[in-house]
């Protein structure tokens, strides 16, 4: 199903968050969304799933503008799993992931055995089976954050979008989940993902799109995009830029922050201060 952003602007009081952002995603792509903190990386994934109304701009999913389709078959094509998902009061794995075959149900449609294998399988995808009847508010992080995930699987829409899915996972545990996207790329699902951690969005991304300042500033493979001027761009850093000799993708090695950086200004003098 392809995701067609058109010249996507969003907005809050007073503030620009998303700046004429155009892509074209096809299906069975991965995507890497990166860039510093607060650039807009959420609030884009936010106005592509209906979640904030943009002020211009379009976003279409198999053809349509998201805001013309109901609720629910919006969700029937795409799910979101957000940054800091709010987590209904003692509620254990298994209610959770249920959750995710809500698009699915109907006034006349009961739970099925379709429901309870898509369910079944996203536990089991996500390493989550032994978790099923533990709450999940008293897992750690890293087990939430995979049931959060299992929820975004059982609901088995072809476009999944993904905040930060592997930011609070051991390395181990990050591999999994990342080993996992690609696997349901090769299934013909699309993931769109923030990912914080750059060589980790390079490894297992096919594509970058990296924002700074709500403006889309590269779009493009790993390779294509990556260099030590878009570092210096995105975070003030100055980083080298190599090719694993065993992936073939880029690997970023920061090395200092660059004189142009953000913060090195105030640092300094803070440092002098002292
Ligand atoms: P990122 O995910 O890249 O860190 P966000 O999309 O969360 O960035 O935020 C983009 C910008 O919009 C930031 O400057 C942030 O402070 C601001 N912002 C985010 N959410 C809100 C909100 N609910 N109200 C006002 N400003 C917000
Ligand atoms: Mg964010």
């Amino acid at each position: 199903m392809v995701l067609s952003i058109e010249a996507l602007t969003s907005t809050y009081p007073g503030h620009v968050a998303v700046a004429d952002v155009n892509a074209i995603i096809e299906p069975g792509e991965v995507v890497a969304i990166v860039g510093p903190n607060g650039c807009g990386k959420s609030t884009l994934l936010r106005s592509i799933a209906r979640l904030h109304r943009p002020v211009a701009g379009r976003v279409r999913v198999g053809g349509d503008d998201v805001w013309r389709l109901r609720p629910r078959q919006v969700a029937r094509r795409l799910s979101l799993l957000p940054q800091q998902p709010e987590l209904p009061e003692a509620m254990t794995v298994a209610g959770l992931v249920r959750f995710g075959r809500h698009p699915h149900q109907g006034l006349f449609r009961q739970w099925s055995p379709a429901d309870e294998q898509a369910v079944a399988h996203a536990l089991a995808a996500t390493g989550t089976t032994g978790l099923a009847d533990r709450r999940v508010d008293r897992l750690s992080g890293g087990q939430r954050q995979r049931c959060w995930l299992a929820m975004a699987l059982a609901q088995q829409s072809p476009l999944m979008l993904l905040d930060e899915p592997t930011s609070m996972l051991d390395m181990g545990h990050q591999l999994e989940v990342l080993q996992l996207v690609r696997k349901l790329a090769g299934t013909g699902r699309t993931v769109v993902m923030v990912v914080h951690d750059v060589n980790a969005a390079m490894r297992f991304a096919d594509r970058l799109l990296a924002m700074n300042d709500g403006r889309l500033v590269a779009d493009g493979s790993p390779r294509q995009v990556m260099n030590p001027a878009l570092i210096r761009q995105l975070y003030g850093v100055e980083a080298e830029v190599l090719i694993s000799p065993r992936s073939g993708r880029p690997v970023v090695v920061p090395d200092a922050l660059s004189s142009y950086g953000p913060l090195d200004a105030a640092v300094t003098r803070a440092l002098k201060e002292h």
